[in-house]
C-alpha cells in the first residue's frame, strides 16, 4: 500500500510516497523538495511569500514525486498531510491539497502533527518500537520526549530559549558563515580548533533535562568581539552543543530505563552529534540521508505508521495550527 505525505509547514513544499508492506515495514519510494528562495533577501521566512510559493509549487512537487515513485496518482491508498505546528497560511496549502487528493481518490486521509512527522523520519532505517525516547532538535524544537508506547508522547524536557538549529544559525550568522548555519558551522568546525573558545556547560548542575543555548550564544558573540576565528568558534560551540544535547539525553535515559533515542529534525543531520550519540550506550536510530530536515516523507512515514497499527484517519474539517503541543494533540484528537 502507498502513502502519501505532505508538509508545507513552513518555506519547503515536501512531497513523499512511503510503501507500507504486509509485514509493516516501510521504504520511501519518493522525497521531492521545493525550497523556497524569496526569503534569502529578507533574512527570515516571510509567512504570505511562502504560502503563495506553497500553491505555486505543490502541483509540481506531486508530480515530481509521483513520478520518482513510478506511480499514478490512483495507486495512492492513503494521504497524510501536517496540520500543525507551523504557519497557519502556509500549513494550509499542504493540508487543503492533501484533503482534497484524499476525497477524489475516496482514501483515508490522516492530519499529521510536525513532530510525529519528524520522529517517524526515523523509521526510514528502523522499525520504531516503543518504549524510547525522542530527541526533537530542529529550527524551531529542543523537545525530548518520552515515549511509553504507540502514539503517546510525554514532554521530558525541552529548551527554555532558542532552538538548537537556530543557535547553530545565529551563531554561523555572527561568525560570517552563511546560511542555513547547521551544514556551515558544521564544514568549519572541521577546520578548526575546538578547544579556542572555552564554552560553559549549560544549566550545569540542573535536576531537569532542559536546554537552553542562550548562554552558549552570548559567549560565542564575546568570543567574536574578541577576534575568535570563525573556524574556531564553530569548532568550539558544535562540541559543546553536540556534549550539552548528548549529555542531557543520556540522564534522562538513566532516569527512565529507556535504551533507545530516536534523534531527529535538522540538527541531526550533523556528524559530531551522531558521532557523539554512537558513543554512548543507548542505541540512537538517526533519520536517513534526506529525511533529517522538512520534507514530505517523513509525514508520509507517520502516515504509514498511523495506517499500520490502525488508528482512525481524521475528519476533513482537521484545521491547520499554528500552536500544537504533540502531547496535547494526540491525547485529546483522534488525529495523528
Ligand atoms: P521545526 O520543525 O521545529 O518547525 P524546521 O522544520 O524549520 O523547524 P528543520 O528543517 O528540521 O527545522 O531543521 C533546520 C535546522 O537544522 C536549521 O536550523 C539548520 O541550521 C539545522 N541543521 C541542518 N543541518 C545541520 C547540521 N549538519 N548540523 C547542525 N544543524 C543542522
Ligand atoms: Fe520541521
Amino acid at each position: 500500500r502507498y502513502v502519501l505525505g505532505i508538509d508545507t509547514s513552513c518555506d519547503d513544499t515536501g512531497v513523499g510516497v512511503v510503501e507500507l508492506l504486509p509485514s509493516g515495514g516501510v521504504q520511501v519510494r519518493a522525497n521531492r523538495i521545493w525550497s523556497q528562495q524569496v526569503h534569502a533577501r529578507y533574512g527570515g521566512v516571510m509567512p504570505e511569500l511562502a504560502s503563495r510559493e506553497h500553491v505555486e509549487r505543490i502541483d509540481e512537487i506531486m508530480g515530481a514525486a509521483l513520478k520518482e515513485a513510478g506511480l499514478s496518482v490512483e495507486d495512492i491508498d492513503a494521504v497524510a498531510a501536517t496540520s500543525g505546528p507551523g504557519l497557519v497560511g502556509a500549513l494550509l496549502v499542504g493540508l487543503m491539497y492533501g484533503k482534497g487528493v484524499a476525497q477524489a481518490l475516496d482514501v483515508p486521509f490522516f492530519a499529521a502533527h510536525h513532530l510525529e512527522g519528524h520522529i517517524f523520519a526515523a523509521a526510514s532505517e528502523e522499525e520504531l518500537r516503543a518504549p524510547y525516547l525522542a530527541l526533537v532538535v530542529s529550527g524551531g524544537h529542543t523537545h525530548l520526549f518520552d515515549v511509553p508506547e504507540e502514539g503517546k508522547y510525554v514532554l521530558v524536557g525541552a529548551t527554555r530559549d532558542d532552538a538548537a538549529g537556530e543557535a547553530f544559525d545565529k551563531i554561523a550568522r555572527l561568525a560570517g558563515l552563511g546560511y542555513p548555519g547547521g551544514p556551515a558551522i558544521s564544514e568549519a568546525a572541521r577546520r578548526g580548533n575546538p578547544d579556542a573558545v572555552p564554552f560553559k556547560e549549560p544549566l550545569q548542575g540542573q535536576k531537569g533535562f532542559e536546554f537552553s543555548f542562550s548562554g552558549l550564544k552570548t559567549a560565542a558573540l564575546l568570543a567574536h568581539k574578541a577576534g575568535a576565528k570563525p573556524e574556531d568558534l564553530a569548532a568550539s560551540f558544535e562540541r559543546a552543543a553536540v556534549r550539552f544535547l548528548v549529555k542531557t539525553t543520556v540522564r534522562a535515559a538513566e532516569a527512565s530505563g529507556r535504551g533507545t533515542v530516536v534523534v531527529s529534525g535538522g540538527v541531526a543531520a550533523n556528524r559530531a552529534l551522531r558521532a557523539a550519540f554512537a558513543a554512548t550506550d543507548l542505541h540512537a536510530v538517526f533519520p536517513g540521508a534526506g529525511l533529517n530536515t522538512d520534507n514530505g516523507a517523513m509525514i508520509a512515514l507517520a502516515g504509514a505508521a498511523a495506517l499500520h497499527t490502525g488508528r482512525s484517519s481524521s475528519t476533513l474539517d482537521a484545521g491547520a495550527e499554528a500552536y500544537a503541543p504533540l502531547a496535547r494533540l494526540l491525547a485529546e484528537s483522534p488525529a495523528l
